[in-house]
């Protein structure tokens, strides 16, 4: 699973820390909590459709 900043959509590092994990965005400077960080592949998946679309209308 892939985490992405909600604010940037750029990857977010993980930081385990005690025990716990904090999401740390390098382009905001800031954390992200793990709420409000947004699954990338839930992301890639919605632009997957678009793509399938054309490559079946290219192949055809
Ligand atoms: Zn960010």
């Amino acid at each position: 699973m892939n985490l992405v900043c909600p604010d940037c959509l750029k990857p977010i590092e993980i930081i385990k820390a005690c025990g716990c994990r904090d999401y740390f965005c390098n382009h905001c400077n800031q954390l992200v909590s793990k709420s409000r960080a947004l699954d990338i592949d839930e992301l890639s998946n919605y632009q997957e459709k678009e793509v399938d679309d054309k490559s079946t209308e290219s192949a055809a």
